[in-house]
């Protein structure tokens, strides 16, 4: 990354009140495994310096805003692809304690192999559907926190994380502009699996302006055990 780029991800970060300074050589690493590992393997869509540093690290961090991820907390990143929202968050908020989860191994295999070279054991790369882990003993009602960037619609994303966090968790989605239609389907759905949402955060990505916003659903009680339903078919007939 060059001094450009070192200088946009500061100054993005300081207005979401994070310093950097002592974790821009990790992400600077960071910054250069994504660039090798997209040659090889097209990891991600956002291949220019200033795309990855404002879409990819920044945006990733704006899922701290509001406090949901402090403490030490076991957290699932649903749908991580090369590793996002879990690097960034990894790197400035050590005690939390990443399951990294996407069903296409590749992408798993990546994130392995950067959490390796970054020295980050807190980060454990899993391949799985969210279908088939919130049906397994080993994951369902185990987490925290249930972190999501860019995967599915809030409806979808209800029926998938509630039945993996315990009792009082939370989900944090950070997602783009909502609709009304979206938000309204997502409560309904959060209903069913037993969740509320809590919070709809809307905000403006740091520097590029772009509309964001963060939802969080907070788990009320047990997930009916019929949810998630089988692998697909949240997504091909969303519950609302
Ligand atoms: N969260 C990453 C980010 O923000 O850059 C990746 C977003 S990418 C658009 C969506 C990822 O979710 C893909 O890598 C896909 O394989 C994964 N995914 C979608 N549905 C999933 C599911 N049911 N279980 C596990 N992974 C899933």
């Amino acid at each position: 990354m060059n001094r450009d780029g070192l200088d946009l991800l500061q100054r993005g970060a300081a207005l979401l009140e994070l310093d950097l300074t002592a974790q821009l050589p990790a992400f600077e690493h960071l910054f250069s495994l994504l660039q090798a590992g997209n040659e090889r393997l097209n990891l991600t869509a956002l291949k220019t310096e200033e795309d990855i540093v404002l879409k990819h690290f920044v945006d990733s961090l704006t899922c701290l805003r509001g406090g949901y991820l402090e403490g030490e907390l076991k957290v699932l990143d649903l749908g991580t692809g090369a590793g996002f929202p879990t690097f960034p968050l990894a790197l400035v908020r050590p005690n939390l304690h990443f399951t990294a989860v996407d069903s296409i191994r590749k992408k798993i295999d990546f994130v392995r192999d950067t959490a390796t070279q970054l020295s980050l054991p807190q980060v454990t790369p899993l391949v799985g559907r969210a279908e088939m882990l919130g049906r397994s003993p080993d994951h369902r009602e185990r987490y925290d926190r249930v972190v999501v960037r860019a995967v599915a619609s809030l409806p979808v994303l209800a029926e998938l994380a509630l039945p993996l966090l315990r009792e009082g968790g939370l989900l944090v989605a950070q997602k783009g502009a909502i609709t009304a239609e979206e938000l309204n389907a997502g409560r309904r759905a959060a209903g069913e699996v037993r969740g509320k949402v809590q919070v709809v955060d809307p905000f403006d990505l740091p520097i590029l302006g772009d509309a964001r916003t963060l939802i969080v659903i907070e788990k009320l009680g047990p997930t009916p055990s019929k949810y998630p339903r089988r692998a697909g078919v949240p997504t091909a007939q969303p519950l609302f």
